[in-house]
C-alpha cells in the first residue's frame, strides 16, 4: 500500500476502503456526498469537541465521502479507519458521546425495560430454565442491565474494556472477545445500535449464528437514515455542526434504510419476524396483545426481530 501524505499526523491509522456496498454487495455505487476543505475543518472541530483530539490528523488519510447503493438504500463511509483505531477512539474518554451510565435504579429507564420484558416474555413462556441473552455491544451496560431484571440470564460482549470499566453492569458476565462464548448458545441476543458502527454488519451477523439456536429471538435497532433524510437535507449539517450526525465519522460507518437492513438479515442468514407474530408464536394470543401496544412508535421503525433462518 502506498504510504499516505497523512501517516505522519494520524500515526497508526490505517485506511480501509469499502468501494462496493457492505451490505448487497452491489459495486454499482455512487457518491452521495463529496467533502470539501469545509467538511474536513468540520471534522477536525468535532474531533477537538467531542474525542479530545483523538481523531485529528484522520481528515487527511479519510476522504470523509459517502457512498450509497440503489439497489438497497444504504449509505456509508466510502473510507473507513482500521479496527485498532476505531477501537482507540472507542477506548478514549469523550464528552458527550451519549456515553450514558447505566442508572442504577433500572426502572428509573422504563422504555428500555418494557423492551426488556418483552423480549422475555416471547423466550421465557415455553422454557423452564433461566432464559439466556447475549447483549452485543454492551457498552455501559444500560441494556444488558434492563435485561437481567427482566429475568434474563445476562451475558454482555464488549471489545473496549475502557467502556466496560466506566459502565455499571449488574451481570458480572462481560467478555471482550466472542471467542471466550465457544459453544455457547443464548436464548436471545440484543444488538442496540450497534451494526451501523460496525464495518462489515454482514459478517459480524454471521458469526453470531455460531451463537443461536433455531429459536434464538434477535433484536436489532439501528439509526434509520433514509427516513432521516426524508425529513431534511441529511448533509447540511454533515459532518458535525454542535451535535451528532447520524453518520457521524467516525463512529456511525453505515446509514441504514429498512431495505438496507432486511438485506443484511437475508445475506446472513436470518428471517424477519413481526413482533406480533414472534409473541404469539412464543407466548399466546392474551400476552401478544398485552405487549404489542407497548412498543414506543420510535422504535418501531427502526426495531427488527429475526430468528436463524434453518430452510
Ligand atoms: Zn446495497
Amino acid at each position: 500500500m502506498s504510504k499516505s501524505r497523512s501517516d505522519n499526523q494520524a500515526p497508526g491509522l490505517k485506511v480501509v476502503r469499502v468501494p462496493d456496498c457492505p451490505v448487497c454487495g452491489s459495486n454499482d455505487v455512487l457518491v452521495a456526498f463529496e467533502a470539501t476543505s469545509e467538511t474536513r475543518e468540520q471534522f477536525r472541530n468535532l474531533s477537538e469537541k467531542k474525542y479530545l483530539g483523538k481523531m485529528n490528523g484522520w481528515e487527511d488519510a479519510l476522504s470523509l465521502n459517502i457512498s450509497y447503493c440503489p439497489a438497497c438504500d444504504h449509505h456509508w463511509h466510502a473510507e473507513q479507519p482500521d479496527k485498532a483505531s476505531l477501537m482507540s477512539m472507542y477506548a478514549a474518554p469523550m464528552k458527550g458521546r451519549g456515553d450514558r451510565k447505566a442508572p442504577e435504579n433500572i426502572a428509573l429507564d422504563e422504555a428500555i425495560a418494557k423492551q426488556a420484558r418483552n423480549v422475555f416474555a416471547m423466550v421465557s413462556a415455553k422454557k423452564r430454565s433461566q432464559a439466556t441473552l447475549l447483549e452485543f455491544g454492551g457498552g455501559l451496560g444500560r441494556w444488558g442491565n434492563a435485561f437481567q431484571a427482566a429475568g434474563f440470564d445476562v451475558t454482555a460482549y464488549e471489545p473496549v474494556s475502557e467502556r466496560t470499566e466506566r459502565g455499571n453492569h449488574s451481570t458480572d458476565k462481560v467478555v471482550r472477545d466472542l471467542a471466550q462464548l465457544d459453544g455457547v448458545e443464548f436464548d436471545a441476543i440484543n444488538i442496540e445500535q450497534v451494526l451501523e458502527h460496525l464495518t462489515d454488519p454482514v459478517g459480524e451477523m454471521r458469526r453470531l449464528k455460531e451463537f443461536c439456536t433455531k429459536n434464538t429471538v434477535i433484536r436489532i435497532t439501528v439509526p434509520n437514515f433514509s427516513k432521516f433524510a426524508t425529513k431534511q437535507d441529511p448533509w447540511v449539517d454533515f459532518p458535525y455542526a454542535g451535535r451528532m450526525h447520524i453518520l457521524s465519522p467516525y463512529e456511525h460507518l453505515q446509514g441504514f434504510s429498512a431495505r438496507s437492513l432486511q438485506t443484511v438479515l437475508l445475506r446472513a442468514g436470518y428471517k424477519e419476524i413481526s413482533l406480533s407474530r414472534l409473541i404469539q408464536a412464543c407466548a399466546g394470543r392474551v400476552i401478544a396483545r398485552r405487549f404489542v401496544g407497548a412498543c414506543s412508535p420510535s422504535l418501531r421503525e427502526t426495531a427488527v426481530y429475526a430468528v436463524p433462518n434453518v430452510g
